[in-house]
């Protein structure tokens, strides 16, 4: 086990800078997430942990060990790519056992370990078809059982579910957190799925523009998120942001939303953190899943647009004019389109951004 620190790290390419001043402390047998939309630099920044490219400034220290000018071969590390690399005229067992006999392990400890490995990854069967007859979700988990099995201290991978499918994607979830706890790696994956960094990560670096906008456990920046960019992209449908300006009530500080409405008034703590924060236009977020359908009076009317009924759940469309609404209900909830329902908005979900610069505002 190995940690990585990064520390101001910064690559430009020519007068583009892919990654601006990053600061990222990865813990000993952490599984870390590098989550964010294509471009964000998420591979840049693990191509300099690998050393396949060099910071432009800053350092990367394994364990307070400067990294600069360490050969990729050097460092310790294991790659998995999008694009699987093995090799198509070597069977199965033969492809696992490569890295294991560069070494050269002796011929038994070869096959013991092939054996151990072909298991965990369900490839036991598999073992002597020639690699060039797999389907492509067996060709990733045979690249990741590559890298695996000479058990590097740090193992990085790079969108290595983007092309196998949607059913594969879910087994592969489990299994590479299986294989990440038991072999303790420090692991970092970088993906543009946050249901795979949800899912898997025990912390997640959210990046957007080159820009490290949050780190946090995946509840942390699911229910915390730092700003306006972490709260649309994290979550399936992601937080609904209303712009809206502060108001004093009879009942307290509410948000004035427009053509909404007025919001519910806001929880205490909220209150504090926005009399210091001292904006004055915000916006109001709130989880889909935060939403219900209010009985009383005091819910807010809202036109239904449409409904998605997706198995489990129904995702429902309101609002009209600019400001829109997502709530997630039950599957059996009674909600047609064209119709009006009364929502209410669970208080202490209730998040508020600076309008201006996007930043969450919250209690110390
Ligand atoms: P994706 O999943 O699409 O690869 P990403 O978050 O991994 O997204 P990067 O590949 O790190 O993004 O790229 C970040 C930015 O740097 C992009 O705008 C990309 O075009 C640019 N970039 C990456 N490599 C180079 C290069 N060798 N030369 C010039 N620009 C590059």
């Amino acid at each position: 086990m190995t940690a990585i620190r990064l520390e101001n790290l910064v690559k430009r390419f020519g007068a583009f800078t892919a990654l601006k001043t990053m600061d990222l402390e990865i813990r000993n047998g952490e599984f870390m997430a590098l989550l964010g939309p294509s471009g964000c630099g998420k591979s840049t920044t693990m191509n300099m942990i690998a050393g396949m490219e060099s910071p432009s400034e800053g350092r990367i220290l394994f364990d307070d060990k400067d990294m600069n000018g360490v050969a990729m071969g050097r460092r310790g590390v294991g790659f998995v790519f999008q694009n699987y690399a093995i090799f198509t005229h070597m069977n199965v067992h033969d492809n696992l056992a490569y890295g294991l006999r560069v070494r050269k392990l002796p011929e038994s400890e070869v096959d013991s370990r092939v054996k151990a490995i072909a298991e965990f990854l369900q490839l036991t069967p598999l073992l002597k078809q020639p690699s060039a007859k797999l389907s492509v979700n067996i060709l990733q988990r045979l690249a990741i059982g590559r890298s695996a099995i000479v058990e590097p201290a740090i193992f990085l991978l790079d969108e290595p579910l983007s092309n196998v499918d949607a059913a594969f994607r879910a087994v592969m979830r489990t299994e590479l957190k299986h294989l990440q706890r038991q072999f303790r790696q420090t692991m970092v994956y970088v993906t543009h799925d946050q249901l795979e960094a949800m899912t898997m990560a025990d912390r997640i670096a959210v990046m957007d523009h080159g820009v490290l906008q949050q780190v946090g456990t995946p509840l942390e920046v699911y229910n915390n998120p730092a700003n306006l960019f972490v709260a649309g992209f994290i979550g399936s449908p992601g937080m609904n942001l209303l712009k809206g300006s502060l108001a004093d009530s009879d009942r307290g500080l509410v948000v004035n939303l427009g053509e909404m409405g007025r919001s519910q008034p806001l929880d205490p703590e909220l209150v504090s953190a926005v009399r210091q924060s001292g904006s004055r236009e915000v916006v109001y977020g709130f989880r889909p899943e935060r939403v219900s359908l209010s009985g009383t009076a005091e819910g807010m009317p809202l036109p239904v647009t449409f409904v998605e009924r997706i198995g489990a759940r129904t995702v429902v469309h309101l609002g009209a004019g600019e400001q829109r609404v997502k709530a997630v209900f039950d599957n059996d909830a009674a909600v047609e389109s064209g119709s009006t329902v009364s929502i209410a908005i669970e208080p202490a979900s209730v998040r508020l951004f600076d309008a201006g610069t996007g930043i969450a505002i919250r209690g110390t």
